[in-house]
């Protein structure tokens, strides 16, 4: 009789528990998302990360919460991601920047991107631009000569050491040999607003937050910063074609959860980014931002972490090799 109830109990234990994982991961979300977007508002990996997080806050059927956490390059923001409770409740939106310049960068990182995230999904890579204030010569030979004859008096913006604006400038500044200043920012969204006022000179960033600026005459569009011309601006040429060979950046960002997020939460979140990333008002949204919208192979959940790998393989010796370090 005893041997019958314990056996019972036992049952019942064991059911629970094999019911309980699944249980909360069907839950899931039961609140708002918190997404971390490490930079300002209204800069590109804010853009971005709202454009996404909202189709997949509409399919989830709960709303994905963007919080901007800007200052240190990105740091900061990553920072309370990778320590947030890994219950799916809060994601962080990283990129070349925060997930890879900043190994080579910061001596005092308080967060390993790859060991202390797992990555969602991919949601995009987006060339970069070097734009320039109003009345700079535009032609890329041009403004290399401007920038070298110059140097001592001009600046150049960024969103923080280790950034994607400051990683872009700190290969320019290598492969033209030349030492100009820099301003730092908590994004390059109010970046732009200071450059479209003049306060400084040029800056790199994604082509995302720049297009409508660029089309309005407000800023001079100067090079792309990848192998291939934009769509969106055929006659823009490419700083590799123009003198600086090989130049090629390009920015991917990345939605993360913390590690050790159970793997059916990382799975929904995965499906749901794919299913958002497959409407075709989103995919025509992001193609007119220059957004290259990663393939299904890409978006399979888990294979971001090779692409991630390579990229801190190929970047970090480059960007240590030519950049000043920050605490
Ligand atoms: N992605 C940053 C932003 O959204 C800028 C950067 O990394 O350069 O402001």
């Amino acid at each position: 009789m005893s041997s019958m109830l314990t056996r019972r109990a036992v049952a019942g234990v064991l059911a629970a528990v094999a019911f309980a994982a699944p249980a909360a991961a069907q839950q899931y979300p039961a609140r708002p998302i918190t997404v971390i977007v490490p930079f300002a508002a209204g800069g590109p990996t804010d853009v971005l990360a709202r454009l996404v997080t909202q189709r997949m806050g509409a399919i989830l059927g709960q709303t994905m919460v963007v919080e901007n956490v800007g200052g240190a390059g990105g740091t900061i923001g990553v920072t309370r991601g990778a320590r947030a409770a890994p219950d799916g409740y809060v994601l962080t939106v990283g990129h070349l920047g925060t997930h890879v310049s900043n190994i080579a960068l910061y001596r005092q990182l308080q967060y390993n991107p790859q060991t202390d995230f797992e990555p969602i999904a991919p949601l995009g890579v987006n060339p970069m631009i070097l734009v320039a204030k109003r009345g700079a010569p535009a032609a890329v030979p041009a403004f290399l000569a401007h920038v070298r004859q110059n140097q001592a008096r001009l600046s150049y913006g960024h969103a923080g050491i280790g950034s994607a604006s400051h990683t872009a400038a700190l290969m320019f500044h290598s492969m033209t040999q030349t030492k100009v200043q820099d301003v730092a920012y908590r994004g390059t969204g109010p970046a732009l607003n200071d450059l479209v006022a003049g306060q400084f000179d040029y800056m790199i960033d994604q082509a995302l937050n720049l297009l409508e600026q660029i089309q309005a005459g407000n800023v001079v569009a100067v090079g792309v910063t990848t192998p291939q011309r934009l769509p969106q601006l055929p006659n823009l040429p490419t700083l590799a074609e123009s003198g600086l060979t090989g130049f090629d950046v390009a920015i991917w960002n990345t939605l993360f959860a913390p590690k050790g997020t159970p793997p059916a939460i990382l799975e929904r979140l995965n499906q749901v980014a794919n299913q958002a990333l497959a409407e075709p008002a989103l995919r025509t949204r992001l193609t007119e931002l220059a957004v290259q919208i990663p393939s299904s192979d890409e978006l399979r959940l888990g294979a971001f972490r090779d692409k991630h790998a390579a990229d801190i393989a190929r970047w970090v010796p480059v960007i240590r090799e030519a950049g000043a370090t920050a605490e």
